[in-house]
């Protein structure tokens, strides 16, 4: 197979490519050839080159201005022989190192990890059957089916195609999609103009094509590209952005502040040494540097739960950006509803008829309703339903008892009925064999087919798809008959009508005949056909969704339904799904819209109309694409699923793509933010509880986190600026920093959600981090710390107590405040209490922790050498304890004091009410 190498294959005509392959077109590989091959060319997989190496990880986390500080303190202190503070503040230097390196490469694993649990899955041909194989396990030879939505699996030298358009803008960067032919190509062709030719990880765009699999892996153009980046995203954030900045300021209002401590001690006449170590101190002590590791491991920790939720994070940010969704657009078919279809009637001839049975089962009878003919002797309900089985691409299978499609739901429910009236699938379809399809496209909403006879008998014409769309491709009908009649639009249209508002979603049938010499059919050839009837068939909403939509009402969410079926079968599942009630206390606007009111509505009519209407029914991509921008321009967050190759701007345009995982197109998988493996509205709904469980916990890091560093600067700045001895050391307050932000503090990440999340408005995306009363808790927390810890570090070199001792004292306020706190932070609103005091184990684990290190701190000898600390007694613990159960008492009291004043503003729970504007929502608070 040399000549792979050599790329000359677009030179030869197919069957030299088969022959060379050792593969046969019409067939594919057989079982032996598959396993030989197998074992010679290994996985169809790209190792994954670049991204960074570990040492570079490992380096980067000495970038930072708080790790320089503490290099040059590390540094003078050497130089002035302090060897133990030197050689603790370098530990300490290391110690963040390697945790941030461990964090970094825990958080990138998880998003390799997720990566890889979407599979890529592939049609193949072989042994002459058609399946669906995971990507990974075709080898060259295999016969391969590309259809849009696809990514091209591998590297493939097509061999049939129709229309068939790929996007090869990750191989060449050139955006347009480029057409494909399977035409031999001159030999000097670069690899931008290859036609015949499809390589792996390309999106098919349009149209349909076969070929045949010369490359896999690392062989094929893009596993050659060498600097092929890692799939996992960065895990930069908004959040994080925020924080960023954030921390920017602070930082130079720091070292601002620490510049004015060292100038003021000098000129006072202090050492510069002392001044320099109390500088360091205040730079320490109020850079927040846990903050963005907090922020990657609660995301990360979010990332994971969602996952176990059967919805899959794409990108980081979406975990946070899931928590502010304020508008959901979901598809109805296989989201909102279970995607089981059961034909329950037929129109057909002038007559109706129901449908018995089940699910795909060919159990069950057809039944006139009223005086009639049966369905075989009405010659248009049984050409109805003959046009249903030949116009199908799927087939239905037995699995145990039960009877399942392969394909899609709508056509596995047209077999089903097609047999009810007795025809045999495969029978029919050797008496009337395909010879040209035009496939079913959610855009023009129909799907053809062309079926070959006996020779010189004319071709047969099948056409299936909305009722609207076939109707006006007809200019007869069939009669009952076998008779042609003259066509009654308005007539058909009220029986649709009927059939829709039970919730049933119809399919029109129509057909005509061709010359025999016809081979190929184009959307010009579907027309003048003769109509021949409908069929309606009921996909109940999922039981779960129901509950889901309630839940996301509930939680000042709206739910829009957006579908290309018809608006009486939307707006029937529309209520049994309650989405109506949402929209109802709005008044006077339609519930449903349809694609072509739509049309008549201009960008800014719009703006409104998308906020109040729950449903778009026959609504196109390119309308959902609209309908995102329409809603963000009133500033909400939305979330928007699809599945189709056509949704992809529109799953990019909002601020949450969701793909379906089964369902889905690759094309669709690539643009989303989220994928839901199950296909199901609930997920959804769980993952925004996850994702607003995930923000609060983070806001509870922070507010949690901020005091300590007020706290600790007010510390310095006080004892400078008073002109007295430090109550904190450099090294004490790193050791604050680090005991606590991993014992205490992480643990918050681990908080599980609050009861009554779904029961608040959305946040406001425009909020800052902290609103003004966790501003005002955060500002009290920091005015005790500094109060506790300097009040008990004079009381205790009052007491006769030594330097080291009465720091000591500090130290331990410091930590038994922030303990305590923590206990507080375990809500932003309500009590430890409500929440249950033993529901966070993690933390009563780290708060365990945390008491053994500080015992350690005052205790142990060695710990004493290397802090400068120094044990204590109980008059001093007893104090100390004092302080921190005071300082949850305090806090304790400004949030109930703040929930009395909220229920009595709100005037009752803290319920929203549907339909309201919760734009303007206050944050979490
Ligand atoms: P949704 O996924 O929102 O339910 P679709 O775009 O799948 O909407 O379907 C819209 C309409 O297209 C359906 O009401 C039906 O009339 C028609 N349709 C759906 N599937 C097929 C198909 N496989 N072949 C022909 N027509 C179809
Ligand atoms: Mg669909």
């Amino acid at each position: 197979m040399e000549l792979l190498a050599e790329r000359r294959l677009h030179q030869l005509p197919a069957e030299e490519v088969a022959a060379l392959l050792d593969t046969n077109l019409e067939k594919g590989l057989d079982l032996f050839a598959i396993q030989a091959r197998q074992q010679s060319f290994g996985p169809n997989a790209i190792e994954v080159k670049g991204g960074h190496g570990a040492l570079f990880t490992f380096l980067v986390q000495f970038h930072q201005p708080l790790i320089y500080i503490l290099l040059v303190a590390a540094g003078i202190t050497a130089a002035l022989h302090e060897w133990v503070d030197s050689g603790v503040i370098l530990s300490v230097v290391l110690v963040n190192a390697t945790i941030g390196f461990l964090q970094e490469s825990r958080a990138a694993k998880a998003l390799e990890a997720l990566a890889r649990m979407t599979v890529t899955e592939t049609r193949v041909l072989r042994s002459g059957e058609m399946s669906r194989i995971p990507s990974v396990e075709l080898v060259p030879g295999d016969v391969v089916v590309l259809q849009s939505g696809d990514k091209v699996p591998a590297d493939i030298r097509l061999f049939r195609s129709r229309d068939l358009q790929i996007d090869e803008s990750t191989l060449t960067g050139e955006s347009v999609p480029v057409n494909k032919a399977p035409e031999p190509m001159p030999a000097e062709a670069p690899l931008a103009e290859l036609r015949n030719l499809a390589f792996s990880s390309t999106l098919v765009t349009y149209g349909q094509g076969r070929g045949v699999v010369y490359a896999t892996g690392g062989k094929t153009e893009v596993g050659r590209i060498s600097e092929m980046v890692s799939t996992a995203d960065s895990i930069e954030t908004p959040l994080t952005r925020k924080m960023t900045r954030f921390s920017r300021v602070l930082l130079i209002v720091i070292l601002g502040l620490a510049a004015i401590t060292f100038s003021v001690g000098v000129l006072r006449g202090e050492s510069a040494f002392d001044m320099f170590m109390a500088a360091v101190a205040l730079a320490v002590g109020a850079i927040p540097e846990g903050l963005p590791a907090a922020v990657t491991i609660t995301l990360a920790i979010g990332v994971n739960r969602m996952a176990r939720r059967r919805a899959i994070v794409r990108k980081l940010p979406a975990v946070e950006t899931l928590g502010g969704t304020t508008t959901i657009c979901s598809d109805k078919t296989g989201t909102l509803t279970v995607n089981q279809m059961t034909v329950r009637e037929i129109e057909a001839g002038g007559q109706r008829f129901q449908v018995t049975g089940s699910g795909y089962s060919p159990e069950g009878a057809i039944g006139s309703v009223g005086e009639g003919r049966s369905v075989i002797k009405n010659t248009a309900a049984s050409d109805c339903l003959r046009a249903g089985l030949l116009c199908n691409d799927s087939t239905l299978v037995r699995d145990g008892g039960r009877w399942d499609v392969v394909g899609d739901p709508t056509e596995g429910a047209l077999l089903a009925s097609a047999s009810k009236a007795g025809m045999d699938a495969k029978q029919t379809h050797e008496q009337h064999p395909v010879l040209d399809m035009i496939p079913f496209e959610s855009q023009h909403q129909y799907m053809a087919t062309l079926h070959g006879g006996r020779d010189h008998l004319p071709r047969l014409l099948c056409l299936k798809g909305a009722a609207e769309v076939v109707l006006s491709r007809c200019s007869s009908a069939l009669g009952a008959d076998g008779k042609t009649v003259p066509l009654e639009p308005a007539a058909v249209l009220r029986q649709l009508e009927s059939m829709a508002s039970q919730g049933q979603r119809v399919l029109a049938f129509a057909r005509c005949e061709k010359p025999p010499t016809t081979h190929v059919i184009t959307d010009a050839d579907v027309a003048n056909l003769t109509f021949l009837g409908l069929q309606g068939m009921i996909d109940p909403p999922r039981e779960e969704a129901v509950r889901a939509v309630r839940a996301c009402q509930d939680a000042g969410i709206h739910v829009k339904m957006i579908t290309g079926d018809h608006p009486a079968t939307a707006l029937a599942i529309a209520k049994m799904l309650g989405l109506d009630r949402a929209a109802s206390a709005g008044g006077r606007e339609p519930l449903v819209v349809t694609s072509r009111d739509l049309e008549a509505i201009d960008d800014h009519a719009l703006i409104g109309i998308a906020d109040r209407v729950a449903v778009f029914a026959r609504a196109t991509p390119e309308q959902k694409l609209r309908l995102v921008r329409a809603l963000q321009a009133n500033g909400r967050v939305v979330a928007m699923t699809g599945d189709g190759v056509n949704d992809a701007p529109a799953l990019k345009q909002a601020d949450i793509g969701i793909a379906m995982g089964n369902g889905g197109t690759e094309v669709a998988k690539e643009s989303a933010d989220m994928i839901l493996t199950d296909d199901n509205f609930a997920t959804i709904e769980a993952a925004v509880e996850e994702g607003r469980g995930v923000f609060d916990n983070l806001s509870k890091f922070i507010v949690w986190t901020l005091p300590t560093n007020m706290g600790e600067g007010l510390v310095i700045l006080a004892a400078v600026l008073a002109g007295v001895t430090l109550p904190l050391l450099p090294v004490q307050i790193l050791w604050i920093n680090m005991t606590t932000a991993v014992l205490l503090g992480l643990m918050l990440a681990f908080e599980p959600k609050e009861p009554g999340l779904m029961l608040r408005p959305p946040r406001n995306p425009r909020a800052p981090l902290l609103d003004a009363p966790l501003v005002l808790r955060t500002c009290i927390v920091g005015l005790i710390l500094l109060a506790g810890a300097f009040g008990s570090f004079r009381w205790a070199l009052g007491q006769g107590l030594g330097d080291a001792a009465a720091r000591t004292v500090a130290v331990n306020v410091f930590v038994t405040v922030e303990l305590f706190y923590l206990f507080n932070c375990r809500s932003l609103t309500q009590s430890m209490f409500a929440l249950g005091v033993f529901s966070n184990r993690w933390i009563l684990i780290g708060v365990g922790g945390m008491v053994a290190f500080q015992l350690a701190f005052t205790y142990s000898p060695l710990m004493n050498h290397m802090l400068h600390s120094a044990p204590i007694g109980w008059d001093a613990w007893w104090r100390i304890l004092l302080t921190g159960a005071a300082a949850y008492a305090i806090v304790g009291a400004e949030k109930w004091l703040r929930r009395l004043w909220t229920t009595r503003r709100t005037q009752g729970p803290l319920l929203p009410r549907h339909g309201t504007d919760h734009g303007a929502a206050r944050g979490a608070g």
